[in-house]
């Protein structure tokens, strides 16, 4: 199964993307992930990532395009993968869906996790204190501050996505204002109707 989760910060993509890799047994290819990885690591690439990924904005199509093009070739991509934080413009759309036909592979479905901009950034910043209180390091994107333009972004770039793939008839909305729970049976019961 090959699915993309798409959402606003702070939707509970991560979260649901997290059940799914245990109910189905694929991984989650979170970009936010790699690239927080890279910028960790001091690789050339997280050098290029870490001031633009500190203000909120997005990192290059090229450099997130090259990472995941990488990492769908790995040996456990091969029964599939949940998109997690990818594609999040036009362009990265488009480069999925040559990358897929290049490896003869397709797209199952793209799930939408639906949230009031209101709840989204209460949830960044709980995140936020949740970690610092668990002693694991604090995301210095999760603050209000920069939220407002990780949400402007979404809305400028990442936003026109939905209606790309609900032209291709591939999206499908959850509500994600629900509980955590009612949104993991949502997800099922749309990959159950697949
Ligand atoms: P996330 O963990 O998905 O919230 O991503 C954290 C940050 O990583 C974003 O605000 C961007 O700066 C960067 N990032 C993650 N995924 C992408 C992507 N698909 N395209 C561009 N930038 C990304």
């Amino acid at each position: 199964m090959r699915l993309i989760l798409l959402g606003p910060p702070g939707a509970g993509k991560g979260t649901q993307a997290e059940r799914l890799v245990e109910t189905h047994n694929i991984p989650q290819l979170s970009t936010g992930d790699m690239l927080r990885a890279a910028v960790a690591a001091g690789t050339e690439v997280g050098k290029r990532a870490k001031a633009v990924m500190d203000a909120g904005e997005l990192v290059s199509d090229d450099i997130v395009n090259a990472i995941v093009s990488e990492r769908i070739d790995q040996p456990d991509c091969e029964r599939g993968f949940i998109l997690d934080g990818y594609p999040r413009t036009l362009v990265q759309a488009d480069a999925v869906e040559a990358m897929l036909a290049g490896k003869d592979m397709k797209l199952d479905s793209v799930i939408e996790l639906v949230v009031d901009d209101k709840a989204l950034v209460g949830r960044i910043i709980k995140r936020a204190e949740e970690a610092a209180a668990a002693g694991k390091p604090v995301r210095k994107d999760d603050n209000a501050e920069v939220f407002d333009e990780r949400l402007r972004e979404y809305y400028k770039k990442t936003a026109p996505l939905t209606g790309y793939y609900y032209a291709k008839g591939n999206l499908r909305t959850v509500d994600g204002m629900a509980s955590i729970d009612a949104v993991t049976e949502e997800i099922e019961r749309v990959l159950s109707g697949l």
